[in-house]
């Protein structure tokens, strides 16, 4: 039986339901063969079955007050997958879909993007079932604290920090610290995402969305072309999608989507941030249909009226598409009609949006296609900025994060391609930031011991 059929076999005993986890691991496995052919150390010590069992899966039961003084509740998660070069580090998503195999996804793959960005963070990620859309400031809040207050005893400045994801943004995380400090009287950078005037970092709101750009630049670069000019996609309207937005306009692209759950905005004229941020970040979350209320020459189109399976957003003709929203989000269809579009870039701000068969799809185009893993490893990269801000106690200006998240991007993108080239398949930077990521996890694990 072949090593993935067998660790798949195996997980899939062990961890039952839980095919976004299956997914993801089976893409890394796939990657690594060429380097378990390559050097035989890491089957001896038995290295795979290892990494893809976490260290530790936290669940527990979240109970909250709703307005109508009901007691409600939700489960929570954290899995710490792997401490192998450094504290656990990743965000925490609350979307009513999550489950332990969305976490253990997440987690999974957050292992080799930490690895990837060459910084000391090991590999973690949480959240829970509970729905924020349609709650109350104050119901976000007792969600929170009651969430914290099981969460406290399980993370630390050197042993756990989470973040944002889908879902917690700065007021959640503003929240989340707050009980944090109520019950461990600790003022320390336990959790990153948090907001400038009580130790966050300029630059973080922005990293993700800045750093795919960049990561998008890095790609064209290696054809000699650039951004100026091009027609983008993106799905998604939240973090990464706005900062995305932003940052192809400050580039020269023009981006000329967005969609959420309830539809999609195809603006020609290029999408509008003010109006968009004016929706989203600093609204309640409000229908993308308002935006074509206001730009008479954008068209909206509800979600119900999408062909079943598939993202429309992705049929609108473009040389770059950067999927922001969440995961398997770009399916083989999808796929088709971006080439025979003729898009010559994909770069992932969301994690693992597009289904493998789309990834092949775009391997086997040899156009640029950049991994969620090393596309949007910008957030994390800047959560440890903030980290290392925090321990110091200093604050950096916004040009010295943003010059600091552009040159990780590049590294990323060395370090990625470099190793793809070495495997004789330079296009193919799934395989590239793949490798590299575990290689350096796994040469850890075996100077640590069995541990
Ligand atoms: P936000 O919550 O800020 O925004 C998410 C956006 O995606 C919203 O517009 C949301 O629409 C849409 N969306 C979410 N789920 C679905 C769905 N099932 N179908 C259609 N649309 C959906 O999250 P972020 O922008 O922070 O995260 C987006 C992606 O980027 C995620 O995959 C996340 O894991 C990844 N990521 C985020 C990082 C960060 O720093 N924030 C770092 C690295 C990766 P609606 O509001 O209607 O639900």
């Amino acid at each position: 039986m072949s090593l993935i059929a067998t660790t798949l076999e195996k997980i899939k005993k062990s961890s039952p339901g839980e095919p976004e986890f299956y997914q993801a691991v089976e893409e890394v496995v796939e990657s690594l063969e060429p380097l378990f052919a390559k050097e035989k150390k890491y089957l001896e010590h038995n290295i795979l079955e290892r990494i893809v069992e976490p260290e530790r899966m936290i669940t527990f039961r979240v109970t909250w007050i709703d307005d109508q003084g009901r007691v409600q509740v939700n489960k929570g998660y954290r899995v710490q997958f792997s401490s192998a070069i450094g504290p656990y580090k990743g965000g925490l998503r609350f979307h009513p879909s999550v489950t332990s195999g969305t976490i253990k996804f997440l987690g999974f793959e957050q292992i080799f993007k930490n690895s990837l960005t060459g910084l000391a963070i090991g590999g973690g990620k949480g959240g829970s079932d509970f729905d924020p859309k349609g709650k109350s400031n104050n119901e976000i809040m007792r969600f929170c604290q009651s969430f914290m207050t099981e969460l406290y005893r399980h993370i630390g400045d050197t042993v756990d920090v989470p973040a944002g994801d889908i879902g917690v943004g700065g007021r959640e995380i503003g929240y989340l610290y707050g009980q944090y400090k109520r019950l461990t009287g600790h003022y320390d950078g336990v959790l990153t995402g948090k907001k400038l005037l009580w130790g966050g970092s300029l630059a973080r709101t922005e990293a993700t969305g800045y750093g795919a750009v960049y990561f998008a630049e890095n790609l064209l670069a290696s054809r000699n072309d650039n951004l100026e000019g091009k027609i983008a996609t993106v799905s998604g309207s939240g973090n990464v999608a706005i900062y995305t937005i932003k940052k192809l306009y400050e580039l020269g692209a023009k981006p000329v989507t967005c969609s959420d759950s309830r539809g999609f905005i195809y603006h020609e004229a290029g999408i509008n941030l003010a109006t968009l941020q004016q929706l989203k970040e600093q609204g309640t979350n409000e229908s993308l249909a308002k935006y074509a209320e206001i730009h008479k020459d954008a068209k909206y189109t509800p979600a119900s009226s999408y062909p079943a399976g598939r993202n429309p957003v992705w049929s609108v003709p473009c040389q770059l598409a950067f999927p922001s929203a969440t995961q398997n989000e770009l399916n083989l269809e999808d796929a088709k009609a971006l080439l025979a579009n003729g898009c010559i870039l994909v770069a992932e701000g969301a994690n693992m949006p597009s289904t493998p068969e789309a990834v092949h799809a775009f391997l086997e185009a040899k156009i640029l296609y950049g991994p969620g893993k090393a596309a949007n490893a910008g957030g994390v990269a800047t959560s440890q900025l903030e980290m290392a801000q925090n321990a110091g106690m200093i604050q950096w200006t916004f040009e010295e994060v943003d010059q600091r998240l552009k040159g990780i991007m590049r590294n990323i993108y060395l370090n990625a391609s470099r190793t793809a080239e070495e495997f004789g398949q330079a296009h193919n930077l799934v395989l590239g930031a793949n490798i590299a990521g575990f290689r350096k996890v796994a040469d850890a694990m075996i100077d640590q011991g069995a541990v």
